[in-house]
């Protein structure tokens, strides 16, 4: 095993859109293969036809671009072993699972679902476990010979050993027994339509596709008994196994809608991070040597190690997760920062996606309604507010000259909308209640406006310290605190209490309108 060739999968079904807990186990895999230089591949595992869409197929497939982890093998780019998806390979299930017929280790099934349904009435009335009574493991050969040749539906049902125990080592949980009495009575492996069964399709692929370690979530131990009891029926040797650790909200329970966001669409649209997530969750049940808190995704994939992986479950913390986005988003230069924010900015691209109305979190407020510019046919943002005269170059412009300020308060890149919201539109005189601040009273207020008059005026071509110091000596000579005397202009400048660093913000809107806005509010007041 040791001088293997790393190859491992990420292999989801396509009926639902990519969630945390699948991204983690891909980026895992992912993980391993590039720290092994070994293979990572992508396969679709679409045999659930009821419950397939392609709108999912393409959800993964973005969603693998979007985190920055690609694939060596499988879904749209081929490989040695393809294909990759699993409804393109109905056949050679089909002929597997008759190899298993031939060799004895599984059966043809007869029974028809009325059957079923008796038997399940009967096991839940008597409070009995549920599964197949194994009728027709016991027929002849002539009998099948006949069935089949009276053209009778059939499945092919795997023959699990009666006694016994099975063994399989995983490399996080040690060795684990189970008896054969409690896999699942000769569960089906293809069905009655010639469509193969998870658990065929999965076991197949993986050993054609020289998978060497199946790295999962916990939830399909129980699985494992019955896959390892395959490899046997079939003489192959099974991959290795690592049941990941699960991912649990803060309340222990496993994480889902409840708690916040879980599908990546979701994170999206709330404006985090790839990098950020990326970071976030390859430590969620991992921890690396050096224990920093920040690693890329190539140091990532060179420090990972499965003996660094945790047994207990990893608690999802969504304020860890924002904590560093922040990191990530003040690592990007302007024009990424500007890249980036745009979307949201405008409410195009990721800031259209869907967001989950259960979620606790409120909607995000982006888009031309909270920033003022929307994206033109040209691609380049536009100032809805033609009062404004601005030409498209000015807000491109100006919202990158607004960037560095931004970067400093941003926790999410959906903030950045109503952050440069002054820019673009013309705010409303506010009201004298929301000028005032608490410790100041109306007459006090008043001459702070007086004192604005002068201070937006004259930082320009001023340093930001000797523009700072003249905030400090006007408050000084008032009487007030620094926050009270700045809060007033903020308000008379921005229209609103939360803005970008102020003095930069002021140097950005200019001069005429900076003092035109004080004005207004001072003659209002
Ligand atoms: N198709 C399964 C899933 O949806 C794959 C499980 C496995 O890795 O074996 O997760």
């Amino acid at each position: 095993m040791e001088n293997k060739e790393v190859r491992v999968r990420y292999a989801p079904s396509p009926t639902g859109l990519q969630h945390i807990g699948g991204v983690r186990t891909a980026l895992f895999n992912y993980l391993f293969a590039r720290s092994k230089g070994g293979k990572f591949i992508l396969r679709l595992e679409d045999t659930d036809r009821t419950r397939y869409d392609e709108k999912y197929v393409k959800n993964l497939y973005d969603t693998m671009d979007w985190l920055g982890i690609d694939w060596d093998e499988g879904g749209d780019k081929g490989g040695e072993y393809g294909p990759y998806v699993q409804s393109e390979r109905f056949e050679l299930y089909k002929k597997y699972a008759q190899e298993l017929v031939e060799k004895g280790e599984a059966y043809y099934c007869f029974c028809d679902s009325e059957r079923l349904e008796r038997i399940r009435k009967i096991q839940t009335e008597n409070k009995m476990p549920p599964g197949y009574d194994r009728n027709c493991r016991h027929l002849t050969e002539e009998e099948v010979k006949a069935n089949l040749a009276a053209g009778k539906p059939y499945v092919i049902r795997l023959k699990v050993p009666l006694e016994g125990e099975t063994k399989f080592t995983d490399h996080l949980l040690g060795d684990i027994v189970w008896k054969n009495e409690d896999i699942s009575p000769d569960p089906v492996l293809l069905k009655s339509d010639g469509f193969p069964t998870y658990h065929l399709a999965n076991i197949v692929d993986d050993h054609l596709m020289k998978i060497s370690h199946v790295m999962r979530a916990q939830e399909w131990i129980p699985s494992t008994p019955l896959h390892v009891q395959m490899y046997r029926a079939f003489g192959w040797e099974h991959p290795e196994f690592c049941h990941l650790p699960m991912v649990n909200g803060s309340d222990g329970k496993k994480l889902s809608k409840r708690h916040g966001s879980t599908s990546l669409n979701e994170f999206r649209a709330r404006g985090y991070l790839p990098q950020a997530i990326v970071n976030y969750v390859a430590l969620l049940g991992c921890s690396y040597e050096d224990g920093r808190d920040i690693y890329s995704l190539d140091e990532l994939a060179a420090n990972f190690k499965l003996e660094h992986l945790n047994k207990a479950p990893a608690v999802f913390d969504y304020k860890k997760l924002e904590w560093y986005n922040g990191q990530y988003i003040r690592a990007l230069s302007d024009e990424e920062l500007y890249k980036w924010t745009l979307p949201f900015i405008t409410g195009t691209g990721d800031a259209s996606l869907e967001i989950n109305p259960e979620n606790p979190q409120p909607k995000p407020k982006v888009g031309p309604e909270y920033s003022g510019v929307a994206l033109g046919s040209d691609g380049e943002p536009v100032c809805v507010d033609s009062s404004m005269n601005m030409a498209s170059a000015d807000v491109k412009k100006k919202l990158l000259e607004l960037m560095p300020l931004i970067k400093e308060r941003l926790h999410f890149l959906t903030d950045a909308a109503e952050m440069v919201r002054f820019m673009f539109t013309e705010p409303a005189v506010p009201a004298n209640s929301e000028i005032i601040p608490k410790k100041l009273d109306e007459a006090k207020t008043k001459e702070v406006l007086e004192k604005a008059k002068s201070f937006v005026s004259e930082i320009f071509g001023m340093s930001h310290d000797d523009a700072e110091a003249l905030a400090k000596k006007y408050a000084e000579e008032l009487g007030i605190k620094l926050g009270d005397f700045m809060m007033p202009v903020r308000m008379a400048v921005t229209g609103s209490r939360i803005s970008p660093p102020l003095i930069g913000s002021i140097w950005i809107l200019g001069k005429e309108k900076a003092c035109e806005r004080v004005e207004k509010t001072l003659a209002a007041f």
